[in-house]
């Protein structure tokens, strides 16, 4: 296809932030794309589909050259302009535009062409990179017009901004393939294509099959990682009873971060953390207590990794062993610093079967059957089986006293919901205020903390927009022993901005951060139409993404809930 009709449609999209004539022209434009289904990922302003974590790792810096190569412009004029348009996409449009004015321009730059360079770039490794990036680059830009470089220079940025999230993907899948005639069929068709997209996380893998009405086809494989089922908070344990039935089960809610743990026919293992990102290189400790624990050639184990003391044995708050998951390198020094135990909690599939519709108390025999349990290596989650009130009041002050987070209760007899929080089971926590939100943006430090960034700013989301909530600036050191400092928080940032203005920058959308707060307030200062008061930053979430942040509906929830 070429990338210009792609470029009108996104234009078409931006034009309007109504959900219901965005899915029109979704879906419209789908018929276009049925034999070229990665333009998807495209409109998600992706080049991957979403358990692909592969990162472009292009900055500002590098976008810049590419610019000024490509219009044949000095850097410092394209730096110019970008401060005074303040987006790159609309620098790049401006300066080619005025390049071709005198040039007869007739290029036909396709989908194709983009995916093939910018799916290159992350595969490339040692001398010269940074070169043969910016050669991809500007071989698109040299075939590109102005709105098409726009586009290129966005998705790059991952600051794409026309309002597609993934509801609206699914909808326009349903909307086109199966051209429902009622609310029913339409909720019925969402729903199937919602469950094949959790399974899958690759909506042109999905929109082929739906199209093809081989839905029925796609299955659980070990080694492809599957979104994690989630859990809605119960107020209580009465609470928690009435969500998901008497009896249930019980278990200690520990605090660490979840693992999602393949292991293939050919016997490798795989771990995920609920982001979709491969992290087995960053623990051979778990990979060996996997290999020699649990029975079996094939599976898919949900867990949570707990870190604790390797001196006194005493369990760790997640914050202190969150370093695990994105270091890769002394990885031999980390395992025997930071050691992790594995709590093994649930199974959806085994030896060559899907498990999501068996009962959850079975599935659960089934763990204890293939798990051999070995101290401070790999255990079953604690689990009490009852429909009294008051045994399981005291198993929740046992774990709260043995320092664990709070419990799950769980439905015994329900099934397990890839991507989904349908209250199969709750999480009970003592009244923590707190919630995970992304960095948007970030401003520079005065006095002694002058050069560093020491201010963030924190947004939910509401659908595909993100909605900022409150600036965090309390919370971090300047070194810490374990977790987080703010001089690490400044360089994990400064590979992302997009924009800078002064002391303040802007930030692709990618850190979050667990934020801790006194009270929720109306406030006109911030597009949510909230502040946090007091806010700080209590533990950033390498293992958590966008996709898992507090939407705008829950925040609403907990401002009300206060309010009473
Ligand atoms: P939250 O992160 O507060 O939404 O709580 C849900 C998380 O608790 C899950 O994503 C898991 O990472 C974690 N968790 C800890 N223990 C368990 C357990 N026994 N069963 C399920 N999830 C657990």
């Amino acid at each position: 296809m070429k990338y210009s009709d792609l470029c009108k449609v996104y234009e078409e999209l931006e034009k309007t932030t109504k959900g219901l004539e965005k899915t029109s022209i979704l879906s419209k434009f789908l018929e276009k794309i049925e034999n070229e289904p990665e333009i998807i990922y495209l409109l998600q302003g992706r080049i991957f589909p979403d358990y692909n974590n592969q990162e472009l790792g292009i900055s500002t810096q590098l976008v810049i050259k590419a610019i000024a190569r490509a219009t044949g412009i000095e850097e410092p004029e394209v730096i110019k302009e970008f401060k005074k348009l303040g987006d790159l996409g609309k620098v790049a449009e401006f300066l080619i535009n005025k390049k071709r004015q005198s040039t007869l321009f007739s290029k036909n730059l396709t989908t194709e062409k983009i995916l093939a360079n910018l799916k290159k770039i992350p595969e490339l490794e040692g001398k010269g990179t940074i070169d043969k990036k910016l050669a991809l680059i500007i071989e698109l830009l040299n075939s590109a017009r102005g709105e098409e470089a726009k586009y290129i220079i966005k998705t790059i940025l991952s600051d794409l901004k026309i309002g597609v999230g993934s509801g609206l993907i699914r909808d326009a899948i349903v909307d086109y393939c199966y051209h429902p005639k009622s609310i029913e069929e339409k909720k019925a068709g969402i729903e199937k294509v919602q469950e094949a997209y959790d399974i899958t996380t690759d909506f042109a893998e999905v929109f082929n099959k739906t199209c093809k009405n081989s839905l029925s086809s796609i299955s659980l494989s070990p080694g492809k990682p599957v979104k994690v089922m989630l859990f809605p908070k119960a107020e209580n344990i009465d609470n928690a009873f009435e969500i998901v039935g008497k009896p249930a089960a019980f278990e200690y809610k520990y605090d660490g971060f979840r693992m999602m743990i393949n292991k293939q026919d050919n016997g490798e293992i795989k771990i995920f953390t609920r982001r979709l990102e491969n992290v087995t290189k960053q623990f051979p400790d778990a990979v060996k207590y996997i290999k020699e624990n649990i029975k079996g050639k094939s599976f898919i184990l949900d867990a949570e990794a707990v870190g604790y003391s390797p001196i006194t044995k005493e369990y760790r708050a997640f914050q202190d062993i969150s370093q695990r998951i994105k270091r890769k390198y002394n990885i031999n020094i980390l395992e025997k610093e930071l050691p992790i135990e594995l709590n093994i909690f649930d199974i959806i599939y085994f030896e060559g079967s899907s498990l999501i519709s068996t009962p959850f108390k079975k599935r659960r025999e089934l763990i204890e059957k293939i798990i051999k349990p070995s101290p401070f290596k790999i255990k079953l989650a604690e689990q009490i089986i009852t429909a009294d009130e008051k045994e399981a009041e005291e198993f929740y002050e046992k774990a709260l006293e043995e320092g664990q987070e709070g419990l799950m209760a769980k439905n015994l007899e329900a099934g397990y919901k890839p991507g989904a929080r349908v209250g199969h089971a709750v999480k009970l926590k003592p009244d923590a205020e707190e919630l995970d939100l992304v960095i948007t943006g970030a401003e520079y430090g005065t006095g002694k903390r002058a050069g560093w960034l020491t201010s963030y700013d924190v947004s939910c989301k509401n659908n595909a927009s993100l909605l900022e909530i409150g600036k965090v600036s309390t919370g971090l050191k300047e070194k810490q022993e374990q977790g987080l400092s703010f001089i690490d928080l400044t360089n994990e940032l400064k590979k992302i901005i997009i924009k800078e203005e002064g002391k303040h920058l802007f930030v692709k959308p990618e850190i979050v951060i667990t934020v801790g707060y006194q009270n929720i307030q109306k406030s006109p200062s911030y597009s949510s139409g909230y502040a946090l008061r007091f806010p700080r930053v209590k533990a950033l979430r390498p293992d958590r993404s966008i996709s898992d942040i507090a939407t705008l509906k829950e925040v609403e929830k907990e401002f009300i809930k206060q309010q009473k």
